[in-house]
């Protein structure tokens, strides 16, 4: 679990190329008290957009990547044992609904049921947070919002949001960036010329043809960001792109050769 808080100003807001209006949705969201689920593949930049717009509108964000042993007591809290005394530490969640804080939910599919349970009433108009271990019912502070995300890419029937949860929020999809967008994120993100980064943003839209065919999943724009920034640190383009675009995607050999022959037709 990784939560943290993020209290820059707008002004150095961490630096987020919008694809569509998603920046307006989420300051009306903000502004009505309504959660907010982002959907799509990793890497295309979710994470970053709520970092940004947390800075923009000066909320603190905890953010929390969910695994398959996250529960709901790892979001509410516990209590501990410190210095031969019980006390209560607040998790991230019950520190966000106290302070008018964004908790960002990052892939919840992934999280123990028991989490959805939690989520209910915070994502009604109630916005309560019941704790059951200390009998509090903490009313959130004005200002906490709740964000999640999920890849609906991911193929498995067990892990999507049940339709009870879902619609307790709004819902926007993101995807990779247009190839436009796309060589400005790499080419800021990375310092690499927008000419030279081009040809790697053409490359990821041929491996993207290949999703649900020979790739489970399509090259994410981080790893673009990733191949881009050892070319600007003078690695060869050949060994960047396969260390970076082509590794990362599959271990099956006649797969990887395919894959470098599309490498070879564009470099
Ligand atoms: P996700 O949360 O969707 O898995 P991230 O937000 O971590 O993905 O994005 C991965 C990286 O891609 C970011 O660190 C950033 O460098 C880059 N990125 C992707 N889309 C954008 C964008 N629209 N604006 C700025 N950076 C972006």
């Amino acid at each position: 679990m990784n939560a943290h808080t993020n209290l820059k100003g707008a002004a150095d807001a961490p630096f987020y190329l919008a694809q569509g209006d998603e920046c307006a949705l989420f300051e009306a969201a903000s502004a009505n008290n309504l959660p907010i689920l982002l959907k799509g593949p990793t890497g295309c930049g979710k994470t970053r957009f709520v970092s940004h717009m947390a800075a923009r509108l000066g909320r603190p964000l905890y953010t929390v990547a969910c695994h398959d042993d996250l529960s709901a007591a790892d979001l509410i809290g516990r209590y501990l044992l410190k210095g031969g005394e019980t006390v209560w530490v607040d998790g991230p969640l019950t520190r966000a609904v106290r302070e008018g804080a964004i908790c960002y939910l990052d892939e919840v599919v992934e999280a123990r049921k028991d989490v959805t349970v939690v989520l209910h009433p915070l994502t009604d108009d109630r916005r309560i947070l019941p704790i059951d271990r200390t009998g509090e019912e903490l009313e959130a502070a004005p200002g906490f919002m709740l964000v999640a995300s999920y890849n609906p890419g991911y193929q498995n029937i067990l892990k999507t949001l049940k339709p009870s949860t879902r619609q307790r929020f709004l819902a926007v999809e993101f995807d990779f960036p247009t190839p436009d967008v796309e060589i400005e994120v790499v080419a800021r993100e990375s310092g690499l010329a927008p000419e030279r980064v081009k040809p790697l943003v053409r490359l990821a839209g041929k491996l993207r043809a290949l999703k649900g065919q020979d790739l489970e999943e399509g090259v994410s724009t981080r790893l673009i960001v990733y191949a881009a920034s050892l070319i600007a640190q003078g690695m060869s383009i050949d060994r960047a792109v396969e260390a970076a675009m082509i590794e990362p995607l599959t271990d099956d050999a006649d797969v990887k050769r395919g894959l470098l022959d599309l490498v070879a037709a564009i470099f």
